[in-house]
């Protein structure tokens, strides 16, 4: 659906000149919801403009549902952008407007005819549930609301493609988690496929089917996030599962046994740890659910070297888990 192919961008010359995208290469399926998560400054916005045909890369090509974006001019390319709705971390609302008339400007934009903005602008806000306030200017709503018509405005075109920009940045957890179930649940009923940045790994662990950590202008690593998970030394996997501040045990060293399956959870590694005769100590585990699968870490406590990390790695594995050693 978007086909990112050896994307490259920068910006100045000389020894001041900034790489911003440096050969990157993402395919997203129709209906996934990818997330790209790095620092500030890695490329992720100049990665999600070139998306949007705002920036020319240097070099490379990105495909929309099979349309070559980046070679679109004038009408082709406004015609092209409709199909890819766009949310923002500040909203982008205008101010001195209703609700249901920020939804109304992009329908007017794609050419829908007067008197059927109003009733479509509705159904939009309705789909995000805040149809009781379409009468109301944003600055009376909370700013989980007001992202929500943002939402709302991004789908009123009926886009195939939906690019996200920090969308929940600038609000708070809990806000924050309904506003991703909201987008997830309009990715599954709408099939929208999602590409998103973010600087959060929280937002790539509730919603995101895969995943691209982006450093410096480079994907470092990338793949569903099932695939990301089992990879061992996966910066996103060791960042989706920090477990607490170890305690210090004089004579031993910590580890960390990630692990992956269905069943594992902490009570398993205790009984194999029990099992194997194993002369550990559990300092920590966290067990997460990343779309229905469960994936845990625990952190060990092991005497002398990390040999017997790797026991409870072969005893996991004998137990048909994907287990693999962090070293912290
Ligand atoms: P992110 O979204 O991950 O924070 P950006 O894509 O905004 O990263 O920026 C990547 C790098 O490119 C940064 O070093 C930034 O300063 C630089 N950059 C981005 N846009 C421009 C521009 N228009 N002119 C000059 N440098 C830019």
């Amino acid at each position: 659906m978007i086909s990112i192919e050896h994307v490259s961008r920068r910006f100045g010359d000389g020894p001041d000149a900034v790489v911003a995208l440096d050969d990157v290469s993402i395919e997203v399926a129709k209906g996934q919801i990818f997330g790209v998560v790095g620092q500030s400054g890695a490329g992720k916005s100049t990665l999600l403009r070139t998306v949007n045909a705002l920036e020319r890369p240097d070099s490379g090509r990105v495909l929309v549902n099979g349309t070559d974006v980046t070679a679109l001019e004038g009408k082709a390319l406004l015609k092209e952008r409709h199909r890819i709705g766009m949310v923002f971390q500040h909203f982008n609302l205008v101010g001195n407007r209703s609700v249901a008339q920020n939804v109304e400007f992009a329908l007017e934009a794609v050419g829908t005819p007067k008197k059927d903005r109003r009733p479509k602008a509705l159904e939009m806000l309705d789909l995000v549930g805040l149809a009781h306030r379409a009468d109301d200017r944003p600055g009376q709503l909370s700013g989980g609301q007001r992202q929500r018509v943002g939402i709302a405005r991004a789908l009123a075109s009926q886009p195939d493609v939906l690019l996200s920009d920090e969308a929940t940045s600038a609000l708070d957890p809990e806000t924050t988690r309904s506003i991703l179930e909201l987008i997830q649940r309009l990715s599954r009923e709408l099939g929208l496929t999602v590409l998103l940045i973010t600087h959060e790994m929280e937002v790539v662990k509730r919603i995101c089917d895969a995943a691209a950590l982006m450093e410096h202008g480079r994907i470092i690593e990338q793949g569903s996030l099932d695939e990301l998970i089992r990879t061992p030394g996966s910066k996103v996997a060791a960042e989706l599962f920090p477990v607490g501040e170890a305690h210090y045990i004089p004579g031993h060293r910590v580890i960390d046994i990630t692990y992956t399956a269905l069943s594992a959870d902490r009570p398993v590694i205790a009984q194999l740890v029990r099992d194997f005769g194993l002369e550990v100590s559990i300092l920590g585990a966290a067990l997460e659910t990343i779309n229905g699968h469960q994936a845990g870490r625990t952190r060990l406590a092991v005497p002398g070297d990390a040999s017997v990390g790797l026991k409870v790695i072969d005893a996991l594995t004998a137990q048909g888990v994907t287990a693999w050693e962090v070293h912290p």
